[in-house]
């Protein structure tokens, strides 16, 4: 097997991966806090993370790999936008109410990029994590790492960083920092490194849960931070192989995961692969809801583009680069995606007996390319390079090889590509009707009835299909 090469923003150097269970790979990935729409440059994130978790399938089997997904469906923002929405709604129904609808838009999304769904999606706001949370705020209480100010609870960061080093993921300067001097919104500057909140005391107007820490009520709910730790554990253990988000969440999100979970988890380091997709630009400047230059999934469609054509622009540049959005950019993209299904369909030679015989989906693998399979698993072996893999996939179609064999070929490289290249090329599904109409032809053919077959020829065209007869049999194109 080939080895796995990954980027670690932990040692800021590209390691070999080697997940550290045998039977298991764990990886977590920031989910979206759903408040609003996702726009693309979020999507880009997850594109990165399903590439990385087909990579990771293709490398140590399918069933091996446990990839979580968090939503955020309570923080500073799902809160303040429910409160905007719905206005006259208890404060809980009205975060339920606004997190599961984007929620749900979100799932869509991810669908139409052909993002794999996670095996397990965890949500924040329900009770389970909570007390799993809650039980992390104690354990770093117990530990003289958290302290309570007025209905809160916070995290010690001088302490710590006397200790530890904090600050790592972005090489921070804490010679500054002050002693209990703390910050409560989730989201902040590194110039304004503080103690940051474990748990937030209940504010008349936001949903709460009930919380007993030391005999003292403290009715309240999470910060952000202490939600990813306490997910990641109750779903991978400590320590897990691989967590991901866009470098945005380096500092302050990632690093307070890595203190609290040391403190808490009584662990040297939490996970041992930190992966930072970096971000998507818009005329230089990254693409963000509150800088007002985005756009989302609907916005592509409107203008004309099918959302996977966003996906094939991504390949195009490394994950760990920045990568400025242009609707030039996603046309030559689309032209390129169109380029290579004609590409494939060239190489769709064969009846419709033979195409089931073709076994594609199930992996023929005497079928597939040795050489070019390694050459593909090299490229994407080293740190996701999809562009390479793209060049390994132009590369293959170009050679001597058998059609059938480039077909099957290409086809297993899409397992880790993810461009539905089967289904375009096939215009799947071809209903039972039309198999039918086939089969029935290809008998009157073999019987040479060509008044009969050409009758079918004229009906499968009336259905929208072209027909081809070709020496190997005829060939099916959606028209
Ligand atoms: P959020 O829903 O705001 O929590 O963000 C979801 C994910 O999108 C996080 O991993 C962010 O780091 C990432 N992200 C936000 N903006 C961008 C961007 N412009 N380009 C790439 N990733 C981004
Ligand atoms: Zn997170």
């Amino acid at each position: 097997m080939r080895k796995l090469y990954l980027y670690n923003t932990l040692s800021k150097s590209k390691e070999e991966f080697n997940p550290i269970k045998d039977d298991q790979v764990g990886l977590y990935t920031c989910g979206p806090t759903v408040y609003n729409y996702a726009h693309i440059g979020n999507l880009r994130s997850y594109i990165f993370a399903d590439f990385l978790a087909r990579v990771l399938r293709y490398n140590f089997g399918q069933n091996r790999l446990l990839w979580v997904m968090n939503i955020t469906d309570v923080d500073d923002k799902t809160i303040r936008d429910s409160k905007i929405k719905y206005p006259d709604m208890d404060s809980m129904p009205a975060l339920k109410k606004l997190t599961s609808e984007y929620e749900g838009i979100f799932w869509q999304d991810m669908e139409k990029m052909n993002i794999l769904k996670p095996n397990k999606v965890t949500h924040a706001a329900d009770d389970y994590y909570i007390l799993k949370m809650q039980d992390l705020v104690k354990k770093i209480v117990e530990k003289g790492y958290g302290y309570v100010k007025e209905g809160s609870v916070y995290f010690n960061v001088k302490k710590y960083s006397n200790n530890h080093s904090y600050g790592k993921l972005i090489n921070l300067d804490v010679s500054n920092l002050k002693l209990g001097v703390s910050v409560e919104a989730d989201e902040y500057e590194k110039e304004n490194v503080q103690d940051f909140v474990l748990w937030k005391g209940r504010k008349s107007d936001e949903p709460f849960w009930e919380f007993l820490l030391n005999n003292e009520s403290l009715p309240g709910r999470p910060g952000w931070h202490i939600e990813c730790s306490a997910m990641g554990e109750a779903e991978l253990g400590m320590p897990f192989d691989i967590h991901t988000g866009g470098i945005d969440l380096k500092f302050p999100h990632h690093e307070n995961e890595i203190a609290q979970s040391i403190i808490g988890y009584n662990v040297a380091e939490p996970v041992n692969f930190w992966i930072h997709n970096d971000h998507l630009l818009v005329d230089g400047q990254r693409m963000g809801k509150r800088f007002k230059n985005f756009y989302t999934t609907k916005d592509l469609e409107e203008k004309g583009f099918k959302p996977l054509v966003y996906r094939f622009y991504c390949m195009q540049t490394n994950y760990g680069k920045q990568m400025n959005f242009t609707w030039e950019g996603l046309k030559a993209s689309q032209e390129g995606l169109n380029h290579l299904y004609n590409q494939v369909k060239e190489l769709i030679e064969v009846s419709d007996n033979q195409r089931e015989n073709l076994g594609v989906s199930d992996g023929s693998f005497d079928l597939i390319n040795k050489d070019f399979k390694n050459e593909f698993i090299e490229s994407i072996n080293d740190d996701l390079n999809m562009s390479k893999a793209l060049a390994v996939l132009q590369k293959t179609i170009k050679s001597n090889l058998s059609k059938k064999e480039k077909l099957n070929t290409i086809l297993d490289f899409d397992k880790v590509l993810g461009l539905d290249i089967e289904k375009e090329i096939y215009n799947q599904p071809i209903s039972d009707e039309i198999n039918d109409l086939i089969k029935q032809r290809e008998k009157f053919r073999r019987e040479k009835n060509w008044s009969e077959s050409d009758r079918l020829r004229e009906e499968i065209e009336k259905l929208g299909y072209g027909v081809e007869d070709g020496k190997d049999g005829m060939r099916i194109i959606k028209k």
